[in-house]
């Protein structure tokens, strides 16, 4: 039998790791301060880039002091749909009911788009799954949004995730804070694997998946190793492997993960949940299988 081969998006990664949360609110929206005392927030939390994402607007960041971090533009569109992170935002794209015009309008600017908190709201559907999958050309979804801890809803999103995953469709998983009080800063980041903190270089690795999702747990390394997926962390006491329709396969101590996927089991992508102390965790992206 043919060993199955794992397409891993952090292949050619650079090893150095970037943190940073691409959702949060100021006053010029309804965040809890004012853009400067944003950005000071979150270089003090030892950040290394930030975008704001005010509601339907984009905040400038040219005349913030950066305070060491790299800031990117941004915007949450927000009125008339379902919320969508434009990250990259050089200009502001019009809230347009019809949300595959706004993201087909991110992707003509070279922007980035988000599908933010799907599990938001009392029923714990912001964005319901038939329109998550009718529409295309989204780089990802927010799998952990920070504020919907503390409000209705689930801050976790993987089971979105996983029905998309299952269904073929190949989108990028993002954690982000959504700060709209200062509790909610520093609870969910994202990881970047790039050369270096600027904006072309984050963007670029965003797109291809090399990074991953913390609310605490760092991954040291991400590779393969021959037919196995390897995982160094000495953050996570437990990794678990989870493969499509959010079947959990294997469950496996820390604090490395040396995992060949069996062949007798139909799997198109594996992804991996580690668990580290408390509630801390961290997601990778998912690795498809050919
Ligand atoms: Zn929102
Ligand atoms: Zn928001």
């Amino acid at each position: 039998m043919m060993a199955l081969r794992i397409n891993t998006p952090y292949a050619n990664a650079p090893s150095t790791q970037f943190k940073g949360n691409l959702h949060t609110h100021t006053t010029n929206s309804d965040g809890p301060l004012p853009p400067q005392d944003t950005v000071a927030a979150y270089a003090q939390r030892g950040y290394d880039f930030l975008m704001i994402s005010d509601h339907d607007m984009i905040t400038d960041i040219a005349a913030l002091d950066a305070q060491g971090m790299t800031l990117l533009p941004g915007n949450e569109i927000t009125d008339g749909g379902p919320h969508i992170l434009h990250v990259g935002a050089r200009e502001r794209i019009a809230a347009h009911p019809d949300r595959q015009l706004v993201i087909d309008a991110i992707n003509a600017r070279g922007g980035l788009s988000i599908m933010n908190h799907p599990n938001w709201g009392e029923n714990f559907v912001h964005c319901d799954q038939g329109t998550m999958e009718a529409l295309t050309g989204y780089t990802g979804i927010e799998i952990y949004n920070g504020v919907s801890l503390r409000v209705e809803g689930s801050a976790l999103a993987t089971d979105r995730w996983d029905m998309l995953l299952s269904g073929g469709r190949r989108v990028w998983g993002f954690g982000n804070d959504d700060g709209h009080i200062p509790e909610d800063f520093g609870v969910a980041w994202n990881m970047v694997f790039a050369e270096q903190c600027e904006p072309e270089a984050l963007y670029h690795a965003l797109r291809l998946g090399r990074f991953y999702v913390s609310t605490g747990v760092r991954l040291d390394s991400i590779g393969l190793a021959e037919n196995a997926l390897r995982i160094r962390s000495a953050d996570t006491e437990c990794f678990r492997v989870y493969r499509d329709h959010g079947m959990l396969l294997a469950t496996i101590d820390g604090p490395e993960l040396i995992y060949e996927p069996p062949e007798y089991i139909p799997l198109s992508y594996l992804r991996v949940e580690c668990h580290g102390r408390g509630a801390r965790m961290a997601w990778t992206q998912p690795f498809f299988l050919a």
